[in-house]
């Protein structure tokens, strides 16, 4: 059987030409919440265009959807939702300027009795037909390459007839999936040669940003009275989300693009970029780019963020820059990865559905005890550099990849957890939580993935706490109960633990569930 990203590719290059007779464009947002190097939303302004020298009435709707049983998943947290609720309600007002309205519906599988996406389809193409009062309609969006986005939009597209076309765009990635193949015609498995051939890759096809001109987008546009109708600020959200978003009070980054440039533009200009290389991985210090929750939800595009360090390189051939410039190099590399992951998972689709891509670790006999577990998840373990990174998770809905690789390589390999109850855990609580890059993540984390760790390369607390938190600081600054203790890092030490007012023991002997770990890996490969 075909691949999915087969078969959606082969719909990309299938698609419509332009259509001059089109009376409605709906941009359809999802993970691409910003108005700039959006290629759908240019490309639905060209379709606009065309279609507005034939038809002075031609208009573009923009629409966002809520499906409300993704979003109740996120209901433990919050931090998530309450970021893409700001960014919808500032993308709003980016549009405004435009004069393009955002619609934002609600879809409801339980009060329409839905159960699967041919259905989801189905109102899908009614909520268009109904945007556009059954004119000719073009809806435009852009890929998202988990397995069930990939089965939506395919049957989307089946719903395709004269008064209804429906085109996708490649946009998540700086380089699109399925474009760099090994000699043989397939997928990389393992990432160095894979970036060797995304580098040259870009080498030879620099891409520009495709800017849109917000000024040409509102002449002549005619806003449809009706659709004004929706722009307030209650996106008519069930009761149970708009009473969470209020009691919580979570502390989210501001969410538009513009902060997303900025945050970028100091990050490169202010020399964090510079010392990326050294500084990236002190957990006390902050210093990576803090742009993940923005890639993420799409309020920046990688493409912007590569197009933008290279152009701090004086514009001059990525090869030549990035070999002088070691510490942008290793920041576009883990932009790469991102990338990485997503090509991976379009190529093994069942990477989106919390299966190992190395199959035979599905058997390993994961001790999953669930008491271990919530004190890992509540930061009680005992262990101060688990514990630490842990509530830092909690509290800000942010650590950095340091941090994720510790408690990751801990739950795993000590603990002796299933990497999917970890990898569940940060999809609830990371304000950047993104299904390839996590799943990634822990799969390279705890073995079982592609291109990840040897399996007997376990993490040691003690030395990672040493060496990424010297001073102790970040510790100190998390877990009180420590902030008198000398040397914390010596907690981590089998049978050192000395009595601390509120500080646990720790739950677990390193030495012990390191070797059991080895047995249980060697057991199962
Ligand atoms: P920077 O260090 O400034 O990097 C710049 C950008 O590159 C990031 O914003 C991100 O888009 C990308 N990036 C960096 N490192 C990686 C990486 N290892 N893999 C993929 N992309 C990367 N990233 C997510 O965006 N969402 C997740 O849900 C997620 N879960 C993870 C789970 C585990 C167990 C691990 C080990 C990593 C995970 N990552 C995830 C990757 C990485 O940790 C974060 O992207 C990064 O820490 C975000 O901080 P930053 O924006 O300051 O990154």
């Amino acid at each position: 059987r075909s691949k999915p990203i087969t078969l959606l590719n082969a719909f990309i290059s299938g698609k419509q030409k332009m259509n001059s007779q089109l009376e409605t464009v709906v941009h359809w947002f999802r993970c691409d919440l910003r108005v700039q190097d959006n290629s759908a939303l240019s490309n639905a302004l060209k379709h606009l265009e065309t279609a507005r020298k034939a038809n002075k009435g031609a208009d573009l709707v923009a629409l966002f959807v809520i499906n409300e049983d993704d979003w109740r998943a996120h209901l433990e947290s919050g931090w998530k939702l309450k970021f893409i609720l700001n960014a919808v309600a500032n993308l709003r007002k980016s549009l405004a300027l435009m004069n393009v309205p955002l619609v934002v519906k609600i879809f409801n599988h339980k009060e329409r009795k839905l159960s699967n996406t041919n259905e989801f389809a189905d109102w899908f193409k009614s909520v268009c037909l109904s945007l556009s009062k059954n004119s000719s309609t073009l809806v435009t969006t852009n890929a998202q390459y988990e397995y069930d986005e990939i089965d939506r939009d395919l049957r989307i597209s089946k719903r395709v007839d004269e008064k209804f076309s429906f085109q996708i765009y490649h946009d998540q990635c700086v380089v699109e999936p399925g474009t760099l193949t090994t000699g043989k015609g397939s997928q990389y498995t393992v990432f160095t040669p894979w970036y060797k051939k995304w580098v040259q890759y870009l080498d030879t096809h620099k891409k520009s940003n495709d800017i849109i001109d917000v000024k040409t987008v509102s002449k002549d546009a005619k806003v449809n009275k009706e659709l004004k109708a929706f722009d307030s600020d209650d996106y008519g959200l069930p009761k149970e989300f708009t009473s969470y978003l209020q009691d919580t009070k979570l502390d989210v980054p501001p969410a538009n693009e513009e902060d997303a440039l900025k945050l970028l533009e100091e990050f490169i200009e202010s020399g964090k970029i510079g010392n990326y290389n050294d500084k990236k991985d002190i957990l006390s210090l902050d210093n990576t780019s803090h742009l993940s929750v923005y890639i993420t939800n799409g309020l920046i595009s990688t493409r912007t963020v590569v197009n933008r360090c290279f152009h701090a390189n004086d514009d001059s051939l990525m090869h030549k820059d990035i070999k002088q410039n070691n510490s942008m190099e290793t920041f576009i590399k883990e932009v790469a990865w991102r990338d990485f992951y997503r090509h991976v998972m379009c190529n093994w689709p069942y990477l989106s559905m919390e299966l190992a891509f190395k199959f035979e670790t599905m058997d390993i006999r994961w001790e999953n005890d669930e008491e271990k577990y919530r004190k890992w998840c509540l930061g009680e373990t005992g262990l101060p550099i688990v514990d630490a990174i842990m509530r830092k998770l909690l509290h800000t809905g942010y650590i950095n990849n340091r941090s994720r690789m510790i408690v990751a390589s801990f739950l795993t390999k000590n603990l002796l957890v299933d990497w999917r109850w970890g990898e569940r855990w940060f999809r609830k609580h990371l304000l950047d939580a993104d299904l390839s890059s996590n799943s990634g993540g822990w799969g390279f984390c705890s073995s079982t993935g592609v291109d990840a760790q040897p399996f007997f390369r376990i993490f040691n607390m003690k030395l990672q706490s040493e060496k990424y938190d010297p001073k102790a600081k970040f510790i100190k600054n998390w877990i009180p109960e420590l902030r008198d203790v000398a040397n914390p890092h010596l907690l981590h030490e089998s049978g050192s633990h000395v009595n601390i007012k509120g500080y646990p023991k720790p739950i677990v002997d390193l030495k012990e569930s390191r070797d059991k770990a080895l047995e249980l890996y060697r057991e199962a490969i």
